[in-house]
């Protein structure tokens, strides 16, 4: 039996695969304890890099709002033509 490589399981765990990739990557991971294995561990890393990066944002939003509440009035602009 050929094995999915991580590549495959991962395009299946990321939803990228097509209908028909998917559907043959499921019948393999329900035969296959060991594709099913690392289709597991793929899935914890995936959620894992999600997670971070939605933490990525969250500390880059709050870095946008400290900034903004942290940014010294402008000095007054005068008009050029006097
Ligand atoms: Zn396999």
């Amino acid at each position: 039996m050929e094995h999915l490589t991580d590549f495959q399981l991962m395009e299946y765990l990321s939803g990228d695969a097509g209908l028909l990739r998917r559907f043959l990557c499921r019948r393999h991971l329900r035969r296959c304890p060991k594709c099913a294995e690392q289709a597991k561990a793929l899935q914890d890393e995936l959620e894992a890099q999600r997670s971070l990066g939605a933490e990525l944002k969250s500390v880059q939003k709050l870095a946008k709002e400290a900034d903004k509440t942290m940014t010294m009035p402008k000095a007054p602009v005068f008009s050029k033509d006097n």
